[in-house]
């Protein structure tokens, strides 16, 4: 039975990646990847000689038939993005989704896991996370309003992602509407520069404009908590 492999993959440290890992992009035909120039420096770094195929969010539908093809026809697939667990917050479950609903059970599905920026801050958090909302990145323009209603109003603390260029604008907006907000954010996590801020969200945003603002960047926020 063909394998469809969903490798996540280190989110910034090579060293990061594991065994298993390893051992199925080496079994595969194939590797789906979200940026092929991206997974080529992994795949070069451990010497993994593959056929490569991008596969993103914006894949056509003939792209996931050919995909699909290639299963029928025995072959083993391996998918990865650019960083991390492919599916969160990353090009996965619609193929996925595809893939399940054309082959059923004459496929097998093995995910490998690993890496994610969302576990990694989680597990440095030093709050409880036994519970919590995770909302991905923040729209861009419509919807911003009610997206950060929903990331005050919640009674778990929320991970959010967000890029460089948004970072401060996004944390500015949380801050307007509670000023009282604790922040733990994660910047360039597991890379030379990681760099873990944590404190009220005013100075949390006074670190990080003074830090630059240079990265990629998760958050944690969570109400703060009267009765303590
Ligand atoms: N699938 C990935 C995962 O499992 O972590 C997430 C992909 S999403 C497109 C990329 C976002 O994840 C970045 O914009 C940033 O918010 C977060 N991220 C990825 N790597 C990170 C890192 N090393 N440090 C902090 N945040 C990171």
């Amino acid at each position: 039975m063909p394998e469809f492999f969903i490798i996540a993959t280190p989110i910034g440290n090579l060293q990061d990646i594991s065994f298993r890992a390893l051992e199925c992009l080496k079994r595969a035909d194939f590797i789906l990847c979200e940026d092929t120039r991206v997974s080529q420096k992994l795949l070069n770094y451990f010497d993994i000689k593959k056929p490569t195929i991008s596969y993103h969010q914006h894949s056509k539908i003939t792209k996931t038939e050919s995909i699909i093809e290639l299963l029928e026809q025995g072959k083993n697939i391996a998918l990865i993005s650019d960083a991390g667990t492919p599916g969160i917050s990353d090009p996965g479950n619609k193929l996925v989704q595809e893939i399940i609903t054309s082959l059923g059970e004459n496929v097998k599905i093995i995910p490998i896991p690993g890496p994610s920026a969302l576990a990694t801050i989680a597990s440095i958090a030093g709050i409880s996370m036994d519970r919590f909302l995770f909302l991905g990145f923040p729209p861009q323009k419509k919807g911003r309003d009610g997206f950060f209603k929903q990331v005050i109003d919640s009674k778990y603390p929320v991970i959010l992602y967000e890029s460089p260029y948004r970072i401060i604008k996004t944390l500015k907006q949380i801050q307007e509407l509670d000023k009282d907000i604790e922040a733990i954010v994660g910047r360039e996590l597991t890379k030379k520069f990681e760099t873990i801020y944590r404190g009220k969200v005013d100075k949390v945003i006074e670190k990080i404009e003074k830090d630059k603002i240079k990265g990629e960047f998760v958050v944690i926020v969570k109400r703060y908590d009267k009765r303590k």
